[in-house]
């Protein structure tokens, strides 16, 4: 542990040329995708960078975690896709970090998938609000976290529309995989029709347990899946990590030097690398 805080602490992270957007997608439930788009934008931040999170479910566990008002009369991604408001009379600054903005979501969001059904451009919306704050904002972010509801509706499109990059988080359970080649499919149709640029860049195992072999064995299945896109680093199961958002907090504010959020940090610096390499 000493070692891996050494080795971090020396680390610069890279910042990108061009915002990089990733969709954190999975549609299980509960495999870590918001603690996951917390923790690597906490991590970035930290490393320097500017990163922006869209909390893009209705239960706002993203907004939660980065210590953001959510209540229902809160500005919110549900009035950027359904009511046109612009991203930035949206966001707000997280009190971890000055360079950690948030556009939270409230239950108003709950019946969006639905309300968008019928709208015009109902893929793109977020899309046209992202590229239209992007192509006007002084300092742009170097990074964009979506974190997604768990299913693949009309939210889940909009974000993937949206993104330059698929981030997917496994968690090394029972039936880790269950599901996956639906996603994948769903991404081919997004790429075919509505985002060619579209790139599963990232997995990361989750919730990782040593003791047991189906950890790793999920471990093993995975990277025989997704050999180039797998991250080294494995997030373990933690306590720390589960008690952090009762605080409102990720757990690189909570408590930086647990196990979780050393292997945060190192994924977020993979991450930081792999974009420049
Ligand atoms: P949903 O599909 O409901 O949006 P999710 O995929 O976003 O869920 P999380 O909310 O991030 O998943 O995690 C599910 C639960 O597991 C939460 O209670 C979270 O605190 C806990 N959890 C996530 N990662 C870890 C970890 N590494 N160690 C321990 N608990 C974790
Ligand atoms: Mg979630």
């Amino acid at each position: 542990m000493a070692r891996r805080r050494q080795a971090l602490s020396a680390v610069e992270l890279p910042l990108p040329q061009r915002t990089r957007i990733f969709t954190v997608v999975n549609q299980k439930g509960g495999v870590g995708k918001t603690t996951t788009a917390v923790n690597l934008a906490a991590a970035l931040a930290q490393g320097g960078a500017r990163v922006l999170v869209l909390d893009l479910d209705p239960q706002g566990n993203a907004s939660t975690a980065l210590g953001i008002d959510h209540h229902a009369d809160v500005v919110s991604t549900y009035d950027v896709l359904i009511d046109g408001e612009s991203l930035a009379s949206a966001i707000a600054v997280s009190p971890q970090n000055e360079r950690l903005f948030v556009v939270p979501s409230t239950i108003h969001l709950a019946g969006a998938d639905l309300e968008l059904a019928g709208m015009e451009r109902r893929e793109h919306r977020l899309r046209m609000a992202l590229d239209a704050y992007l192509s006007d904002v002084r300092d742009a972010p170097h990074y964009v976290f979506i974190d997604c509801p768990p299913s693949l509706g009309l939210l889940t499109i909009n974000a993937f529309t949206a993104a330059t990059e698929v981030l997917l988080p496994i968690q090394c359970e029972y039936y880790a995989l269950e599901g996956v080649s639906q996603l994948l499919d769903t991404i081919e149709r997004i790429k075919a029709h509505l985002n060619p640029t579209l790139d599963l860049s990232t997995v990361l195992l989750t919730m990782f347990d040593g003791r047991t072999l189906l950890s790793r064995q999920v471990v093993d299945e995975v990277r025989k899946h997704f050999p180039q896109e797998t991250l080294d680093a494995i997030i373990p199961r933690s306590v720390r990590v589960s008690e952090a958002p009762g605080y409102g907090q990720t757990v690189i504010a909570y408590d930086p030097n647990s196990p979780g959020a050393l292997s945060y940090r190192e994924a977020a610096a993979e991450i930081a690398r792999r974009g420049t390499a």
